[in-house]
């Protein structure tokens, strides 16, 4: 729980901080789709119109440590028409401030009325989900190992013919006469009425 405040006490100021670094991010191209493959990614963010934007022809994906980019394009040479959105994300594991930029025709009057540069918006997605994402990771293996050790050592006696419960040597035994628990004998510790031996 702890931990899970934690990572949400640095979740935010982090992305922020890759926001405010964005001009020194070594990133790098990740994908570079053109026409018909570009069409089927669709946009990276809302598009700002009632009417849907065409599929993209071009889409383009630039990433770095907690920041991806996505640069993406639709264009029309028959139309006349072009589209176009930048959408950068910042935050680790998943995105929380997003901001994108956009262009389409502005003296379409059928077009207008939307903010093409809209200020960075807060992603719920990252806000809520990093911090459990992140708690949950650094959580649970060590409340997993002492678990683990216990189901580990038992299996192990028990292989070796001793009590699984407190390592006394138990081998012809039904009962552990040190702590009075039952015996567990694994698989290849047949007793005289198991299965037959195999063959
Ligand atoms: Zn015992």
């Amino acid at each position: 729980m702890l931990l899970v405040l934690l990572a949400a006490a640095v979740n935010v100021p982090l992305a922020v901080s890759l926001f405010r670094s964005r001009s020194e991010l070594q990133a790098g191209q990740t994908l570079d789709l053109r026409g018909a493959d570009a069409a089927p990614r669709g946009w990276p963010s809302s598009t700002p119109h009632d009417d849907p934007w065409p599929s993209p022809t071009y889409w383009l994906l630039t990433e770095a440590f907690g920041y991806r980019e996505y640069s993406v394009m639709a264009a029309d040479a028959e139309t006349n028409t072009a589209y176009g959105m930048d959408t950068q994300r910042y935050g680790w594991p998943l995105p929380v401030i997003e901001q994108k930029m956009m262009w389409w025709d502005w003296d379409d009057p059928a077009l207008k009325g939307p903010e093409p540069d809209p200020a960075p918006a807060l992603l719920a997605t990252g806000l809520i989900g990093n911090p459990l994402l992140v708690g949950t990771a650094v959580f649970i293996p060590p409340v997993l190992a002492p678990f683990v050790l216990v189901v580990l050592r038992r299996a192990m006696r028990s292989r070796r013919g001793d009590c699984p419960w407190c390592g006394y040597d138990i081998r012809d035994l039904d009962c552990c006469p040190e702590c009075g628990n039952e015996a567990i004998r694994s698989a290849d510790q047949p007793t005289g009425t198991s299965r037959p031996p195999p063959g």
